[in-house]
């Protein structure tokens, strides 16, 4: 089921990625078309298709926390910058295994636009 999934292969360690953070259960890496100068997507190591899949709060939590930690290190507590979990088709998901996308460096304009630019 996670075999053709492009997240489980990099939790896997085989498919490349740039790797910002991990821990036992978490992984950070750069995206690959990054829409804004910081642009670092959380995820899960096992396999979630998305929020709406989720069973685990503490692991949402903590992935929450990652994205945030990994915003606050590269220096954006003051500017500002966005967690986002695109849900489902209509919440824009193109990668069905959960992540968050961490965005900064740039203002993202009006609620959920970094998509538009
Ligand atoms: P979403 O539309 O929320 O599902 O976002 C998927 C994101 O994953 C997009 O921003 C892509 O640029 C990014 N992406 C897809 N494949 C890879 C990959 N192999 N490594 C890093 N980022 C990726
Ligand atoms: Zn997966």
């Amino acid at each position: 089921m996670t075999d053709n999934c492009v997240f489980c292969k990099i939790a896997r360690g085989e498919a490349p990625a740039t790797m910002v953070a991990e821990d036992e259960q978490t992984m950070a890496f750069k995206d690959l078309q990054p829409k804004a100068p910081l642009h670092v997507l959380v995820i899960p190591r096992r396999h979630i298709a998305s929020l709406a899949d989720a069973d685990d709060p503490a692991l949402i939590g903590h992935l929450v926390e990652v994205a945030t930690k990994i915003a606050k290190d590269a220096g954006y507590a003051a500017r500002g910058f966005r967690v986002v979990s695109n849900t489902g088709r209509e919440g824009g998901q193109a990668v069905e295994h959960l992540h968050f996308h961490v965005l900064a460096g740039r203002p993202l304009g009006a609620p959920w636009s970094p998509w538009d630019r």
